[in-house]
């Protein structure tokens, strides 16, 4: 497989899909994976383009067909990676992008350690991210709660991230991003090795 993947982790709410949407506009040959998840659907998603918004059923059936590359239970709900159109992304060279949880992050790991690169997103302190939760309003208080006790749990594995980003600037943040993503296509594992040295030695 030629392709990569990359992993983009931090608590909901800390700007992760507006840095991702600005990123799969601007750059060319990205997968974003749409994941399957058992939540409502918020008030301008859509099914198929945020989400494959699915039953419990369904994604109980998914799992015992091994549809998903990796999944878990977040925040009181189940999300998971398709496996399928992955495979096929990395197939083709893309670069195949995933927003998931720290959990979802590991298991992903164990079968695709060397097609990886991990970033993990955050605001710049609890308060605000508290804020910017409150302000999105789409959940309840109990969910926002709920958000922000994972959100402190997922900082503990910071470290296992290649990258940091502290969303308090949306310009620097995407400057960061943008960067990341290209510098994985210059990774070295992504040249046709004897292709590359024919040619080298074919040209004198
Ligand atoms: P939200 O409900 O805000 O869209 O997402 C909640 C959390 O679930 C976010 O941290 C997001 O990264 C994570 N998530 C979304 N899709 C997946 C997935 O397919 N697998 C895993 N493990 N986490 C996911």
């Amino acid at each position: 497989m030629k392709g990569q993947i990359l992993i983009i982790s931090g608590p909901s709410g800390s700007g992760k899909s507006t840095l991702l949407n600005r990123l799969l506009k601007d750059e060319p040959n990205l997968y974003f994976s749409i994941s399957s998840t058992t939540r409502a659907i918020r008030e301008g998603e859509k099914d198929g383009v945020n989400y494959h918004f699915v039953s419990q059923d369904e994604f109980q059936k998914g799992i015992e067909n091994g549809d998903f590359l990796e999944w878990a239970y977040v925040h009181k709900n189940y999300y998971g990676t398709n496996l399928k159109p992955v495979l096929k992304a990395l197939d083709e060279g893309k670069i195949a992008v995933f927003d998931i949880d720290v959990q979802g992050f590991n298991l992903a790991k164990e079968k695709f350690k060397n097609y990886i690169t991990s970033v993990f997103i955050t605001t710049k302190n609890q308060d605000e991210l508290k804020k910017r939760l409150q302000k999105r309003n789409t959940d309840s208080d109990e969910i926002i709660q709920n958000r922000l006790f994972n959100a402190v749990g997922e900082m503990e594995h910071i470290l296992e991230y290649d990258y940091f980003l502290i969303n308090d600037d949306l310009e620097k943040s995407y400057k960061g991003l943008l960067s990341i993503v290209r510098s994985m296509r210059l990774k070295s594992t992504n040249i046709p090795l004897r292709q590359t040295i024919d040619e080298w030695i074919d040209c004198k």
